[in-house]
């Protein structure tokens, strides 16, 4: 087993971390970068090391300071979290090099799959049903040609994207040559990488993404599904599990094709398959290589520690179950508690004056908020995960809608009102799973009203 695992992150996250670490009997070192000093994990870690200025680049992301930091403290493995370096192949690598054990996948699957183009490919091969589109790496002289064959609305999209950014979708042929061209030159711009590649735009696609766990030597099993349509800008906001009103015989070969798709490739550790969901077909849009923000909701409906069963599999100890010991059970709901202004989202770092977290059974708040803690402006807004569990998705809904009213969280500006008072009493996600247009189009609607 890991004897000692440095965290490569902040926030919720890495106390999450840590409690798996205490579970499983291992040290743990935290980081920090100066303005985090007072992070609530930090003083539950058995060392601490600072490894940089506020900034990211200068610390969370400065790969030499976090592995100065576990030489320094003896560490033997490390785990990223999510964001930051979580799926940056050349940190994995240099982890590697250095002796240590990278909590995650092989390097060479985090290079595959962060880019899109390549994981698209990768998907098809393995009987993966993908989003009708490009094939291989778009260019201002194939643009037309490849556009003819996907039709029209399409998107284009760069294959290092990340974040909901780097999307564009053109309704025209005549637009296409024109948008590729600033296509190229937003990713790059954005992310290092001018590559970029066409898919048909759906209209109204829910998104439907399935979690899965692999030992590194060829087995691999899944953990049901998660439905997260409700987005903002393409990014998430509310996620429940399993994904409402799916068909078993449509869910089943999916998430079939998913574990057979890791075990092809022998993929190590936990990963998610994220597709597009509309007229009950599934269509593969990417993977992520790593623990996401929204895993709480799968362990809430399956029992399963994922981050414990991440540390497990990266110390070897391979999976801890077989597929038909997976119990899927209820419904789970999560509300992503960001510290930004309800009505502009803007963000809306400051002091924490009270705090009051909901409790009971079946209800679990992952924060690393306290009173007097102090959110520094300078990372990401997401400050908190309620997290609901019921025996049926009326039931998770019921019991997220009293865990909102107790959560008090004072001093700053939360999106709680989104969640308490525009989301969760709204009909038409109370009747059945939206797609991803539905949240911007309520907003719309509500302040048209209002
Ligand atoms: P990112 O890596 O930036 O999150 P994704 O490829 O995962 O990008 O897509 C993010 C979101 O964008 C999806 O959840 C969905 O809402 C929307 N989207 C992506 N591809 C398509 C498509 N082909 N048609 C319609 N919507 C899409």
């Amino acid at each position: 087993m890991i004897k000692k695992l440095l965290i490569a992150n902040r926030g919720e996250i890495a106390l999450r971390i840590v409690r798996a670490c205490k579970q499983l009997g291992i040290q743990t070192v935290g980081v920090y970068s100066t303005a985090d000093e007072s992070l609530m994990h930090l003083r539950f870690v058995d060392e601490a090391v600072c490894i940089g200025k506020p900034n990211a680049n200068q610390s969370y992301l400065n790969i030499n300071a976090i592995l100065t930091a576990a030489e320094v403290t003896g560490a033997d493995a490390i785990h990223p979290g999510y964001g930051f370096l979580s799926e940056n192949a050349e940190f994995a690598e240099q982890i590697e090099e250095a002796g240590l054990t990278f909590v995650g996948p092989h390097p060479d699957h985090i290079r595959l799959m962060g880019n899109k183009i390549s994981a698209i490919h990768a998907m098809k091969k393995a009987g993966v049903p993908t989003v009708p589109g490009s094939v291989g790496t778009v260019t201002i002289h194939n643009a037309e040609e490849q556009a003819k064959n996907i039709g029209f609305p399409l998107l284009i999209k760069a294959a290092a994207g990340g974040g909901g950014r780097g999307m564009r979708i053109v309704e025209r042929f005549d637009e296409i040559k024109t948008q590729v061209q600033a296509a190229k030159q937003e990713a790059e711009l954005w992310f290092g990488d001018d590559s970029v590649y066409m898919e048909r735009y759906l209209q109204n696609p829910r998104h439907v993404e399935v979690q899965v766990l692999g030992d590194g030597h060829g087995n691999a099993i899944h953990l049901y599904d998660r439905d997260c349509s409700l987005q903002r800008r393409h990014q998430k906001v509310l996620e429940e599990a399993p994904a409402p009103d799916i068909p078993d015989d449509v869910r089943e070969p999916i998430l079939q094709a998913c574990v057979k798709a890791c075990e092809q490739i022998g993929y190590r550790g936990a990963g998610t398959f994220e597709f597009l969901f509309e007229n009950d077909e599934f269509f593969f849009i990417e993977m992520n290589t790593r623990v996401q923000v929204e895993h709480p909701v799968t362990e809430m409906i399956t029992g399963i520690d994922v981050v414990v069963e991440q540390l497990k599999i990266a110390s070897e100890y391979g999976l801890s179950y077989r597929q038909n010991e997976i119990v899927m059970h209820g419904h789970a709901i999560e509300c992503r508690i960001n510290a930004e202004d309800p009505a502009t989202f803007v963000p809306s770092p400051g002091e924490v004056t009270q705090l009051f977290a909901p409790s009971g059974a079946g209800v679990r708040f992952d924060s690393h908020l306290y009173p007097n803690y102090h959110i520094p402006t300078f990372y990401d807004s997401l400050v908190g995960k309620l997290i609901c569990h019921g025996q049926t998705r009326q039931q998770a809904i019921a019991k997220t809608r009293h865990a909102l009213d107790e959560l008090i969280i004072s001093g700053i500006n939360t999106n709680i009102p989104l969640h308490r008072d525009v989301i969760l009493p709204d009909e038409d996600f109370v009747k059945q799973a939206q797609n991803i247009h539905y949240l911007e189009k309520h907003l719309l609607k509500k302040t048209a009203t209002s």
